[in-house]
């Protein structure tokens, strides 16, 4: 028993002291090592997830707490972790009391009685005696906050309010920088998005500016616009090209479409089903579903349910006509797959014009401007083809001179635009009377070579005596008088079945000495090279 009088000495308060301090050190303790975890957590976690898994339990166990931990942020506007209450009563919670605060970095430590008297318009959770609500911030800016709330009153140490702010602002880093790694991951798949889309464009751009003649371009161009998977196209479709001189969009090519319809909608009308529409509007035409488009005017038997992306092909705003592609029934075309082939078509449509230039411009140097017969350029190079295959398959073939009996004289008589005329006349007579695989070329002044391949001399004999004979009887008509005039012409022909004709130049040579001889021997006649070897 103790003595009453017994008076308490220093000593004999030291356990309690050392209980106190003790309590103290392992506070420290815990904390110290709680900030080192979050520390690291900080440098090494990336996952959000991850790192709330750390830090909870640490927040749980230097703050004594046991009721809920709740923690939202503004990052992705969500509250993370459980609650025991609803999340809109705690945001509402805290947006009143960062209204009644402004910016803090402090916590912010309410009784539960005190905040029912000081918030009256939050609703606040029975069960629970004391809230903490303890910021998140980076570089002076709110980016959420963890709130706990306790089951018993809560007496909270100078040492708990560090370790709060330090918890708010390594969570603000990490937030921060998560943020910033979320930001960097969207602009990275923008780019990423970006760059496939333009490297579509630029793949099929290259294959447009590859080639020069039209065909080729539009055969190498659809087959590259289905292989690019962003496009997302079926790999069907087709390019009509608007007939000035008609005013109908003709089907120039097309791919993976049934022949039913490639025989039926070689030529449109302007105006006249999806593609007539763009071509008419000038503006991209889309369509979702083709049965159900009443501006879908095609259909055919078994005609599949299915979508169009029809874009207009255009040179200087001016239509030349339109790419039609498909794609699936109820599918939408997104922004981005109009704009790639709006840029892609823009491309076609420059490079289709060029094609057209650069055809009529070959055509030109190939050809003689007056009559549209080839020119000696091009009755050279098929000159060359021609025997070079005649020498490899032993095929026969025929070479003949023609030229116009006194045409000087004619002209004279008539003057030089009725000379003209009979040059064109007779180069509509050439091509009625000749085969396709044959070429008549004006060879220069009113002198015409035409090439006769698998033709021996006595087969070439046949149609050049009929040409000779047409004209001889023809009656033709030219300016400056009403009566119908009469001409002649002698032909020279040669073939290399002869001995003597074996090269290109010694067949046009020989030709040409056959020729001479029909002069000499009264004109309007044909020799062969037989007879001149004779
Ligand atoms: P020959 O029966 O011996 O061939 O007599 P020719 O008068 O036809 O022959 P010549 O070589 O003396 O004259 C050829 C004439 O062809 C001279 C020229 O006026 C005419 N000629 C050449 N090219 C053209 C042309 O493009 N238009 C016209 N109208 N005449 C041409
Ligand atoms: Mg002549
Ligand atoms: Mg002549």
């Amino acid at each position: 028993m103790q003595n009453p009088n017994y008076k308490k000495t220093a000593k004999d308060e030291t356990p309690g002291i050392l209980t106190k301090y003790e309590s103290l050190i392992r506070l420290k303790n815990l904390q110290l090592e709680g900030l080192k975890t979050i520390a690291v957590a900080l440098a090494e976690t990336e996952d959000e997830a991850s790192f709330i898994l750390t830090v909870l339990p640490i927040i749980k166990t230097v703050m004594s707490i046991d009721g809920s931990v709740t923690l939202f942020t503004k990052i992705n506007n969500e509250t993370i972790n459980i609650s025991d209450f609803s999340d809109t009563a705690v945001q509402k919670i805290w947006g009143c009391l960062i209204t009644d605060h402004g910016f803090t970095e402090e916590p912010i430590f309410v009784d539960h009685e005190a905040l029912r008297k000081t918030l009256s318009r939050a609703s606040i959770p029975n069960g629970f005696k004391h809230n903490t609500f303890s910021p998140i911030f980076h570089a002076d800016t709110n980016l959420g906050f963890f709130s706990f709330q306790q089951k018993h009153p809560a007496h909270y140490t100078e040492d708990n309010t560090i370790f709060l702010k330090y918890l708010g602002e390594a969570m603000g880093v990490f937030f921060n920088t998560s943020k910033l790694r979320n930001e960097l991951s969207h602009a990275k798949q923008r780019l990423e998005q970006n760059f496939n889309e333009l490297f579509a464009v630029y793949s099929v751009s290259k294959v447009i500016s590859s080639y020069l003649d039209t065909q080729s371009i539009l055969e190498n161009t659809l087959h590259t616009i289905f292989s690019q998977e962003i496009l997302n196209l079926d790999p069907q479709g087709c390019v009509f090209l608007l007939n000035e001189m008609t005013g109908r969009l003709e089907m120039a090519h097309h791919i993976g479409l049934p022949q039913i319809l490639t025989e039926a909608e070689t030529s449109i009308p302007l105006g006249h089903c999806l593609c007539g529409h763009a071509a008419q509007s000038g503006e991209i035409i889309t369509s979702r579903d083709c049965l159900a488009d009443a501006r879908h005017h095609t259909r055919y038997k078994d005609m599949s349910q299915h979508g169009h992306i029809v874009v207009p092909l255009k040179n200087h705003g001016k239509v030349i006509g339109v790419l039609c592609l498909y794609i699936q029934a109820g599918e939408t075309p997104t922004i981005n797959q109009i704009n790639m082939l709006s840029t892609i078509a823009n491309h076609l449509g420059v490079a289709l014009e060029n094609a057209q230039l650069y055809e009529e411009i070959k055509h030109l140097s190939l050809h003689d401007s007056l009559t549209g017969l080839a020119n000696r350029n091009l009755l050279q190079a098929r000159l060359e083809e021609e025997i070079s295959r005649a020498m490899r398959y032993s095929e026969p073939l025929a070479v003949a001179m023609v030229d116009i009996d006194h045409f000087k004289d004619f002209n004279d008589a008539y003057g030089h635009v009725a000379g003209d005329k009979i040059l064109k006349d007779l180069s509509t007579i050439f091509r009625e009377v000749l085969r396709k695989c044959d070429l008549v070329a004006r060879f220069g002044g009113e002198e015409f070579t035409i090439l006769l391949p698998h033709t021996d001399i006595y087969q070439a004999l046949i149609p050049l005596e009929r040409i000779r004979n047409m004209i001889e009887n023809y009656q033709f008509t030219v300016p400056g008088t009403s009566q119908p005039v009469q001409i002649t012409i002698s032909i020279g022909v040669c073939a290399n079945s002869s001995d003597i004709a074996k090269t290109g130049n010694v067949l046009l040579e020989t030709a040409d000495k056959a020729l001479y001889r029909a002069k000499e021997d009264g004109r309007n006649k044909t020799v062969s090279c037989d007879e001149i070897l004779e």
